[in-house]
């Protein structure tokens, strides 16, 4: 068998789809989201059981019971199924039930303590186990996490890459930081590598874009959330699709399979992604602009202060020269900002 395959009764063909809900609602939500994805083609289906969710008092899954469920999918569609474990307790439930592939959380993998607890509940287990990054852009603690599971004897050993967390305005739900899969690939090129465009994204209709931009980096695979009522989903419910809008992202992929494409597209990812921050600083900025304002309202301050403006400027000129930037290109960029900055103060002063 190929080292890289995940089942040998699943061909390797680029991309390996794996789909299903967040989380494991009802018996009915997994039985219809199941069967509408079986009918197209989807061959891996995932639901968490076990939620880590950030903030207490939200849906934490519905525990062990939907194992039951997932033993349903396999039986009415042939699908291999996929959960989410993240302490050594949710291994063993899930291999009673014969869980064919288990992957570890962003939330699970930033802790080195329940990595190798994991690892040990897996040691001798033959299957296969995909590790999401860890939430924070340490590319050590994720090939720590890897390498506990390998020296457990996991060969079946894969990764997803679902961004990470960032503060403040942003554009995706989690910042997607390419080159870090992209190192990680060049250190262990053995893994399967995953993305997982629902969690990078946040939101429907960023899904096309980012796995298409995986796709374009090689990837294996894409892990996509698919509801049938994502509406209604009691978690993520913004960045689910229903089975056929799942459909219709699979089928609009172009696989490019020539290495000056994939090496082209990272270079075009990164500048996308800094045009995305520059975006997110921009928005930060406008906000804080929008705060002042509303603090020279209260206090009668007046808008233009041109002795602040003029060390602005300069400052920009000497922050741009250290970094080997253009001081007049910068010094335009600085002049645009700043207008707009004014408009926006000015805005909420003269509102009531
Ligand atoms: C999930 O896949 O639903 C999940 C909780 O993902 P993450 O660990 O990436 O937040
Ligand atoms: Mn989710």
């Amino acid at each position: 068998m190929n080292y890289k395959q995940l089942f040998s009764t699943i061909p390797e063909k680029r991309p390996v789809i794996i789909a299903g809900p967040c989380s494991a609602e009802s018996e009915e939500q997994v039985l219809t989201t199941a069967k509408a994805l079986a009918e197209q083609g989807i061959k891996i289906f995932r639901a968490g059981i076990w939620k880590p969710r950030t903030k207490p008092n939200s849906f934490e899954g519905v525990g062990a019971k939907g194992l039951a469920w997932l033993s349903q999918v396999k039986a009415a569609t042939g699908m291999k199924v996929a959960t989410e474990a993240a302490m050594p307790k949710h291994v063993e439930e899930a291999l009673r039930h014969s869980i064919d592939l288990l992957w570890i959380g962003a939330r699970t993998t930033t802790n080195p303590f329940a990595m190798q607890e994991i690892a040990e509940a897996l040691r001798g287990v033959d299957i296969p186990v995909l590790v999401k990054n860890p939430v924070i852009p340490d590319l050590d603690l994720w090939t720590g996490g890897l390498e506990r599971l390998q020296q457990a004897g996991i060969s079946r050993l894969g990764v997803i890459h679902r961004g990470f967390s960032v503060y403040g305005n942003k554009l995706y739900r989690n910042r997607p930081h390419w080159q870090l899969p992209v190192e990680l690939r060049r250190r262990m090129p053995d893994l399967l590598f995953f993305c997982d465009p629902s969690h990078i994204g946040g939101q429907r209709n960023l899904i096309a874009p980012i796995a298409q931009q995986a796709m374009d980096m090689n990837f294996d695979g894409l892990m996509i959330e698919a509801h049938c009522c994502p509406d209604k989903a009691l978690s993520d419910k913004k960045q689910q699709l229903t089975p056929q809008e799942l459909q219709t992202v699979v089928q609009q992929l172009v696989i490019r399979d020539t290495a000056e494409i994939n090496g082209l597209s990272l270079f075009r990812n990164r500048i996308d992604e800094i045009d995305n921050r520059i975006l997110e600083l921009l928005a930060n900025r406008m906000e804080i602009s929008k705060e002042i304002g509303e603090y020279k309202k209260a206090h009668n301050l007046s808008i233009l202060q041109s002795a602040r403006y003029k060390e602005l400027v300069e400052r920009m000129r000497t922050n741009a020269q250290n970094l080997g930037l253009d001081a007049d290109f910068v010094q335009v960029l600085a002049q645009l900002i700043h207008e707009q900055s004014s408009r926006e103060q000015m805005k909420v002063m003269n509102s009531d």
